[in-house]
């Protein structure tokens, strides 16, 4: 059976590639009737934080991907990576590398003047261990094989080779006795029963070594499937200013998952010319061959486009659902904490199926039901306060009794009320009904005029309008 796995470092949030790849290994494991394991690659101490594993965490719930089985800690995982480190030396495939922190500066700067990566030389592979100098903690390195090729086949970027004799003898267990990254996943890999491996093509290299780690163990190398990184939409590599953000920020930017999920399943890879999957027919139609070569490219407005049409699709009960579980980020720059008022909650509801149309995103969404949510007394934003002009505000003053006269409060009530004093005033609609709207939703644009004011209620609309004229 398949088995994927998404090994993200905690030392920051979920950024959007790794988003993505989490993705692909839960799509690949979906679609393959496998499973997907979650573990977290914190061996660096020093910069995984806690923080940084409860954002990954919530995020990856967040987009509805799901793991299998517990989430595994690598670093609790030291020993037994010792232990594979122990069993590598007794076997002859590893070494201890008595090299000084001194001989390797010199390395490094000899390699450095040749233009060069560093390149370990090899001195203590051959050498016997009692000459070790006294007070010198070694490290154990493999023993690469120092001929011949090493051979990844990978799923998207097909058969790479590398000269073993360009590959050096790499360190497996640093001198105070901590795994190195590259002896920790191959033995992590191994034990978890990882058969495929999907991750950024920035690890293609890593997965030269980590065959070579395998092959020394006499384990299975996984399958591999490196995928090319997201580019900003100017080709550069990604950075903040093009998206580059938690997946967090995404989710308080007014993003639903299903959208999100959509527009990263796209970022490089392909079903035909199909935009638009719903979860299962992503999962039905995911494959690693499907996966381009090239860097795809992160483009906010088509995010944004699928975003409105997952909108529009939404129940709207959903809709007021996922604007709440938003609030307590968004809504005290907005005047509103969750949960709403349950009344609110019901006018919102009721309102959903105008705003949706428009709204790109849930902020979009909320604030264009600005009207409903606003507390007295509104605050028109800078259209809306030109409008109201003193002329227009006598105009206010001038309807108000014939609005508070209405024995019954309707849409069509207020309309007929509107359209008589407009014809009554020699005034066009217009100049009635937009500093109305002015006034009641603090907008200049808003759903239609008389279903505001029949939401609103008799009481509220008529206070709002006595707050702009005095
Ligand atoms: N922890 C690595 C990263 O976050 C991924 C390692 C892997 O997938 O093998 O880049």
């Amino acid at each position: 059976a398949v088995v994927t796995r998404f090994a993200p470092s905690p030392t920051g949030y979920l950024h959007i590639g790794g988003a993505r790849t989490a993705l692909f290994n839960w799509l690949y494991a979906r679609r393959m009737g496998g499973r997907m394991l979650l573990r977290i690659e914190d061996t660096d101490r020093e910069r995984s934080t806690q923080g940084a594993i409860d954002a990954i965490l919530d995020g990856m719930r967040w987009l509805g991907l799901d793991w299998d089985g517990d989430v595994v800690f690598q670093y609790a995982r030291a020993e037994r990576h010792r232990e594979v480190a122990e069993n590598l030396l007794a076997s002859g495939n590893a070494y201890r590398c008595y090299a000084t922190q001194d001989e390797l500066t010199q390395m490094r700067e000899q390699a450095r003047a040749a233009g060069k990566p560093l390149r370990y030389d090899g001195r203590w592979r051959d050498r016997d261990p009692s000459d070790a100098p006294a007070g010198v903690k070694p490290v154990i390195r493999l023993r690469a094989p120092s001929e011949g090729e090493t051979v990844v086949d990978d799923a998207v970027q097909g058969r790479v080779t590398w000269a073993n004799r360009d590959l050096d003898d790499l360190v497996l267990l640093r001198s105070d006795g901590n795994p190195t990254y590259m002896l920790a996943v191959v033995v992590d890999d191994h034990d978890m029963g990882v058969t495929q491996v999907i991750r950024g093509d920035d690890h293609l290299t890593n997965a030269a070594r980590q065959s070579q780690i395998f092959a020394a163990l006499g384990w299975e190398v996984p399958r591999m499937a490196h995928i090319p990184l997201i580019h900003g939409a100017d080709g550069a590599k990604l950075s903040k200013r093009h998206g580059a953000l938690g997946v967090d920020a995404y989710r308080d930017l007014g993003y639903l998952p299903a959208a999100l999920r959509n527009y990263l399943v796209r970022l490089g890879w392909s079903h035909g010319d199909q935009e638009v999957f719903s979860t299962e027919e992503m999962v039905a139609a995911f494959d690693l061959k499907a996966i381009g070569r090239s860097p795809a490219r992160f483009d906010f407005a088509k995010l944004e486009n699928l975003n409105g049409l997952y909108i529009r699709g939404a129940a709207d009960g959903d809709l007021v659902d996922a604007i709440e579980r938003i609030l307590p980020n968004v809504g005290p720059e907005r005047g509103l904490v969750a949960p709403l008022a349950p009344d609110l909650r019901e006018k919102l509801v009721a309102a959903m199926p105008g705003l949706k149309e428009r709204a790109k995103t849930l902020i979009e969404l909320l604030d264009s039901a600005y009207y409903l949510t606003a507390a007295r007394p509104l605050v028109p934003d800078e259209k809306a306060a030109a409008l109201l002009t003193d002329e227009a505000r006598a105009r206010l003053a001038a309807i108000l009794p014939a609005l508070e006269a209405l024995p019954e409060w309707s849409a069509a009530a207020t309309e007929a009320a509107v359209r008589l004093f407009a014809e009554t005033e020699g005034l066009k609609l217009g100049q009635v009904a937009q500093p109305l709207r002015a006034a009641l939703t603090g907008r200049t644009t808003s759903p239609p005029l008389f279903d505001v004011m029949a939401v609103l209620g008799r009481e509220e609309s008529l206070a709002r309008l006595a707050d702009r004229i005095t």
